[in-house]
């Protein structure tokens, strides 16, 4: 076991769990073992990895009775709501598994000012004031002065804004701090480092430290919100939860005054031909997230609308905290603006209204704002 706080990077915790046998030490996990994880107050990096094992399987029940304590006493019971805003679909890095990557034939968008108000409008009508800005890795078109644009014009409609964008520079973070984000979410998508390479083809996304710092640089601009996962499919799923839990709690214990939160992002179909080696099957998925939970119990669980309405339905009690609703992933797509290629399928179609009077079925209070920059 590490003590994360030893670290200055999460670069040197990898360094560390480089030879570590993951396989070696999962198979040999016990129903003992589980147990007494399970009756911990206070989780250890091994406890984490005994709940993340095959055997943890059989102790589900035990498990969601745990996270939903958990969830209560840290986060209330409420559903925080928000919505990503796809502002451009260029991209100059090839991704072998998503739709956007520069070798795909699609239809490009890039929103102008006056559409991006457009767009923000008719977001703004479904009552959600969380938003997350997503555009492609395409520098040169999407630069920081489009972003700032984008930025400035979402501020007018919303109170908390995310951005999901190629990674910056700690001062380039902090100048869009300046303008009113106050969130960043960027996931390494695989720890992986030989995998990494394989899918990462060609651009800047194929530079895997710039990425693994990105969170840390977002943290010293001081922003108030981390949002970071894996996306599930391309690695080997057990390495994968852990280094993705064992990174949010290096962030959690390093920056206490920063909002983290993890994402279990499945891969949807998308443009291209992309085969998933390594499924994340449904079982699973709640296992993880119910792992994340009692590792970190104040760490906040966000769950898209890549997944089913009835499977996410099901984890809305039981360790959610953050929910998607009536997602578009194209360009344009809340308005109908000269519609663009989407960057994947979703699963969940249901709209804003539609998921609310579910949240307000199952007894909890959905939240479309929680929080709101007030300037001097
Ligand atoms: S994942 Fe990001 S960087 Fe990679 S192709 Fe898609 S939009 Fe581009």
């Amino acid at each position: 076991m590490v003590d994360l706080k030893s670290f200055d990077s999460f670069g040197e915790v990898l360094n560390h769990y480089e030879s570590f046998d993951f396989g070696d030490y999962l198979k040999n996990v016990s129903d003992e073992d589980v147990q007494k994880s399970l009756k911990k107050e206070k989780l250890n990096q091994f406890d984490f990895l005994n709940l993340l094992s095959k055997k943890a399987q059989n102790y589900l029940e035990e498990m969601a009775q745990i996270s939903k304590k958990h969830k209560i006493r840290h986060f209330g019971n409420v559903i925080q709501l928000y919505l990503p805003i796809y502002v451009s679909n260029y991209c100059s890095s090839d991704c072998e598994y998503c739709g956007f990557s520069k070798k795909n034939k699609i239809k490009r968008k890039h929103l102008s000012e006056e559409e991006l108000h457009v767009e923000a409008k008719a977001i703004a009508q479904s009552g959600i004031r969380h938003i997350l800005l997503l555009t492609g890795e395409a520098k040169k078109i999407a630069n920081l002065d489009y972003i700032k644009m984008a930025v400035r014009a979402l501020k007018q409609y919303f109170s908390s804004i995310s951005i999901e964008i190629y990674p910056l520079q700690t001062d380039e973070y902090r100048q869009l701090k300046e303008l009113g984000v106050d969130g960043l979410t960027i996931y390494q998508e695989v720890y992986d480092r030989e995998i990494y390479k394989q899918v990462h083809t060609s651009g800047e996304k194929t530079n895997y430290d710039y990425r693994l710092d990105a969170p840390q640089r977002g943290a010293k601009a001081n922003l108030r919100a981390l949002n970071i996962g894996v996306l599930f499919g391309l690695g080997d799923i057990y390495k994968e939860a852990f280094l993705s839990g064992v990174h949010a709690k290096f962030l959690m214990d390093k920056y206490k005054h920063i909002e983290v939160s993890l994402s279990l992002p499945r891969i949807n179909n998308a443009e291209g031909d992309f085969k998933v080696k390594h499924t994340l099957d449904d079982k699973s998925f709640v296992q993880f997230m119910l792992a994340y939970r009692l590792y970190m119990p104040m760490c906040g669980i966000n769950i898209s609308t890549r997944e089913k309405a009835s499977f996410r339905d099901n984890l809305i009690d039981i360790g959610a905290t953050k929910f998607s609703a009536g997602s578009k992933t194209d360009v344009g797509g809340y308005s109908n603006i000269d519609k663009s290629t989407a960057q994947f399928d979703i699963s969940d179609t249901r709209s804003v209204e539609e998921i609310v009077s579910m949240i307000k079925n199952k007894g909890l209070q959905p939240i479309f704002k929680d929080w709101e920059i007030i300037y001097e």
